[in-house]
Parts: structure tokens; C-alpha cells; sequence
């Protein structure tokens, strides 16, 4: 199977949830079998040998493929969370929407300094979301981090946002 075939079964649903956005739904990608198999067979081929000990999913569409990653590579798996769903001590990013601020969690104690970080989500769009989880993982003072998305929406720039030194990378692009 190809990254084209991948590409297909993502449905767009236009004007979604407001008029003017393309949306992207993913779920008609996870419901075949055989596009599960290729997304992990991917995502594992990319990362493997690359001494990956944490994948950090973005709730909650980076809890589908994050924890495959995770068993994939041999790695832990750590959420980011939206505000008040952690039960222990957290550290937080807040950033800018289109409308408001948003603010993400994650527990204080789930990376370490001797950590290789792997965070991940479904889609990047400005880049927003990503930049606050990267800011939240910096917070630990991890070794080395590794961004990946499974869709990109490349006129968007989002990819402009983050720093030259971090490898970022989509399987599908838009
Ligand atoms: P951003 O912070 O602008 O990069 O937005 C990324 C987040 O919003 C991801 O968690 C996506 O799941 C969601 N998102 C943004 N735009 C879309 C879209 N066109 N289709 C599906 N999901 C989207």
C-alpha cells in the first residue's frame, strides 16, 4: 500500500464545524485494517534507531496512532492534556487561537532529562497546538525531540513555527 492510498481514505468534510474549514476526518483512516497496518509499519520505519524513550500523544486524536508508536519503538507513552483532567502535579502551556487562549497539561514527573521524545498528532494546521506541547515538553529538559504528525496542511506553513533544529515530519500532505 502507498502513502497515496493513506491519502485517499482521509474524508473531507467542508465547512466543518465552521464554514470555510476543510476537515480533515481521520476516522475513515483508522477504521481499515490494512491502513492501521501501513500507518505503524510507516511511523515505525521512520523512528526506529533513533533511541526513542517517550511518545508524548496531544489529546485526543494523538491517542490513536501515539500509543502504537509507543509499543512500535519500544517506548513509554505520555498524554497532554486539556485543563483539570490530570489527577497529579502538571506544568502547562498556554497559547493563542483563533478565538481565545488555550491552555495543555502534562504530568510534571512523566519526562526526565535522559529522555528522547517522539510528540505527536493527527494533523498540523498553524501549528499552534504543537508549539505549546513542544514548549511544555522543553519544560523538562529532555535530550532531543522529535515532532510528527500524521496529516500536514502545507499552505498553511505550520511547519514555519518551530525551531530549525527540530526534526518535523507528516506522512500525508495536504
Ligand atoms: P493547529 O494548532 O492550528 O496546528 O491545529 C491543530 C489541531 O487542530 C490538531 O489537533 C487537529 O486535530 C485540529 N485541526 C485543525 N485544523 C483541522 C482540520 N482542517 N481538520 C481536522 N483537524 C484539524
Amino acid at each position: 500500500m502507498s502513502i497515496e492510498k493513506l491519502k485517499a481514505s482521509v474524508r473531507n468534510i467542508p465547512d466543518f464545524p465552521i464554514p470555510g474549514i476543510q476537515f480533515k476526518d481521520v476516522t475513515t483512516l483508522f477504521k481499515e485494517p490494512e491502513n492501521l497496518a501501513e500507518l505503524s509499519q510507516e511511523l515505525k520505519k521512520k523512528y526506529a534507531g533513533k533511541g526513542i524513550t517517550k511518545v508524548v500523544g496531544i489529546e485526543s486524536r494523538g491517542f490513536i496512532m501515539g500509543p502504537i508508536m509507543a509499543l512500535e519503538l519500544n517506548a513509554g507513552f505520555v498524554p497532554i492534556r486539556k485543563p483539570g483532567k490530570l489527577p497529579a502535579e502538571t506544568i502547562e502551556e498556554s497559547y493563542d487561537k483563533e478565538y481565545g487562549r488555550d491552555t495543555i497539561q502534562m504530568h510534571k514527573d512523566a519526562l526526565s532529562p535522559d529522555d528522547v521524545v517522539l510528540i505527536h498528532d493527527d494533523l498540523l494546521a498553524t501549528g499552534g497546538t504543537m508549539l505549546a506541547a513542544y514548549r511544555l515538553v522543553k519544560q523538562s529538559g529532555v535530550k532531543k525531540v522529535y515532532i510528527n504528525f500524521l496529516i500536514e496542511l502545507s499552505d498553511l506553513k505550520g511547519r514555519e513555527v518551530f525551531p530549525d533544529d527540530v526534526e518535523v515530519d507528516a506522512l500525508i500532505s495536504f
